[in-house]
């Protein structure tokens, strides 16, 4: 993954940063006793039974009392190569309970947020995370590590398994539009995450596809609109299988050049053949003969305007020869 830039609030010393794979941290939360995870109501969690509310709490007491020791390892984590900047330190997200991302669950911000303000909402008491936000000017934000459970959707079987984005309204209210700009950054996004995880991408009524909308998890307007059109029209997913699977490019078609040749008489003896092109000499023209399939023709020129063409069959004619023109390609 290339450097991202980042921003300064909070990041600390970056040479104080544990560098640890994806791999090194599965393994550091494999030591953690199932009595342990238990007391933090992650078995409550896997059961289902909690109200969004308590799983954003327990989510929140998990991240703290659980992740602290392994806080300093963003480095190790896995954000979208789209991400302008990314924060981890507010910690606004849970495990997974070994749940793979495998579901893309894009979500309208009902606001246009500068990714400064949405900065402000994260670092307020606020419980809430998206894996990215999406800027209308096209800044994009990582806030979650993808390896990490988001708090977007307000249900934690939506979100245990998914990934989420915000996206930034240019349009308040009526169809909440997006811009072109985010739309497409969120297209190239949902992309790269089908590429990582495997995931196909197909939005199906009742939170059945791999695409989802908040509002099938919940009584919401959200993503709204326009961007619930997009999604539940096919076009999301069709603008994210343009980039997974490319058209193959159409091979430029060689461009037919349309030749005209003045052609007098064909024959089936050469020898009738030969003395019909002595007789055109004669009269001062050109002629030779070609053999197309069993007969003889004869040939008085080819030109590459059809004009041309007309002039020596004109010319011809004035002589008494018959002559025709036949497009070549
Ligand atoms: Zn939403």
């Amino acid at each position: 993954m290339e450097e991202k830039e980042v921003f300064s609030f909070d990041m600390g010393d970056p040479t104080e940063v544990i560098s640890m794979t994806d791999e090194e941290v599965k393994e550091v939360l494999k030591t953690i006793p199932q009595e342990t995870l238990d007391a933090y109501g992650i078995g409550l969690d896997s059961k289902g039974d909690d109200t969004p509310e308590e799983a954003e709490e327990e989510g929140k007491a998990y991240a703290i009392k659980l992740l602290s020791p392994t806080r300093m390892v963003r480095e190790g984590y896995t954000c979208t190569d789209h991400a302008d900047y990314y924060w981890w330190d507010h910690q606004k997200w849970s495990g997974r309970d070994g749940k793979k991302p495998g579901f893309i669950i894009p979500h309208h911000m009902a606001g246009n947020l500068t990714v400064e303000q949405f900065y402000a909402i994260m670092k307020s008491t606020r419980q809430m995370s998206p894996t990215v936000s999406i800027h209308t000017d096209g800044t994009v934000y990582a806030w979650v590590p993808e390896e990490m459970r988001p708090w977007t959707t307000g249900s934690y079987t939506a979100d245990q398994d998914a990934l989420t984005m915000e996206i930034a309204n240019d349009e308040i209210g009526g169809d909440w539009h997006i811009s072109d700009t985010a739309y497409n950054l969120a297209v190239a996004i949902a992309a790269e995450w089908c590429k990582r995880y495997g995931i196909d991408p197909y939005w199906k009524p009742g939170a059945m596809g791999t695409i989802q909308e908040h509002k099938q998890w919940a009584s919401t307007a959200c993503p709204g609109p326009y961007m619930s059109r997009k999604i539940e029209s096919g076009q999301f997913e069709a603008d994210i299988r343009a980039i997974l699977n490319p058209p193959a490019p159409t091979p430029k078609p060689t461009p037919t050049t349309v030749k005209f040749r003045v052609q007098s008489g064909a024959f089936k003896s050469e020898e009738n053949c030969d003395a019909w092109i002595n007789t055109i000499h004669q009269k001062g023209f050109k002629a030779i003969k070609k053999k197309d399939g069993n007969l003889w023709k004869v040939q008085c020129g080819i030109f590459e305007s059809k004009d041309n063409a007309q002039k020596l069959v004109d010319q011809l004619k004035a002589k008494g020869i018959t002559a025709a023109i036949l497009e070549v390609k």
